[in-house]
Formats: C-alpha cells, sequence, structure tokens
C-alpha cells in the first residue's frame, strides 16, 4: 500500500509568490521557498565543477541579488526533474523530484525525516 511512485510524481507545479508549489501525485502539497531552494541549485555554475578538483569544493556562489531568490516559472523535466527559471534568468538548476519530496518543508514532513 506504501506506493513511492505517486509520492514523486508531480500533479502540478506552480509559482506562487516567490515560493515554488508543487502537488504530488498522492495529493501532498509541497511550498519550497524561493531563497532556500535557489541555494540548493546544484547546476555546474553554482556549484563549481567538482570533477575538476577531485575534491569538494565549496559552492562559489557571488552574492546574489534579490531577484536571484525569486522563481520566474517551474517546468518538468521528464518524470524525474522539475527546472526552476529564475527572476534574474538563472534556469540551469534541475531539481531532483524525489529529493525535492524528501526536503517538503512542512510540518508532517519535516517531523517525519528527523
Ligand atoms: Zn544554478
Ligand atoms: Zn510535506
Amino acid at each position: 500500500m506504501t506506493s513511492s511512485s505517486t509520492q514523486t510524481k508531480v500533479q502540478q507545479a506552480l509559482v506562487v509568490g516567490d515560493e515554488v508549489v508543487v502537488v504530488w501525485g498522492d495529493g501532498h502539497e509541497s511550498y519550497y521557498p524561493g531563497c532556500p531552494l535557489r541555494k540548493a541549485c546544484s547546476c555546474a555554475s553554482c556549484k563549481g565543477e567538482r570533477h575538476l578538483f577531485g575534491r569538494a569544493t565549496l559552492p562559489t556562489l557571488a552574492p546574489l541579488r534579490p531577484e536571484a531568490f525569486v522563481p520566474a516559472a517551474v517546468s518538468l523535466v521528464g518524470n524525474y526533474g522539475l527546472k526552476v527559471t529564475w527572476v534574474d534568468g538563472h534556469d540551469h538548476g534541475i531539481y531532483d523530484l524525489r529529493e525535492l519530496r524528501a526536503s517538503c518543508p512542512c510540518d508532517a514532513c519535516a517531523a517525519r525525516s528527523d
């Protein structure tokens, strides 16, 4: 009865204010504030090229302007990812749906993962 596939399926994804809202296949709604979401961007320009140095490098985030933390649009990538376009034009980050679901900031999910 624990079908995890619906939990990582996206019914709907949209931007509301400065949050990305995901409605999952099981009906659960997640609200991701733009700021931590942008900071979690795993694209090469945000995180650097790990393979060049062969060691974990700290994110070399240049100071971002406030609009960098405001999502402009979201779109699904295949059935595994969610791409967020930010107001400053950055759109290289694809968020893995499983990781997104696992990091849902709502009280119920936060209680479960601790
Ligand atoms: Zn990025
Ligand atoms: Zn949740």
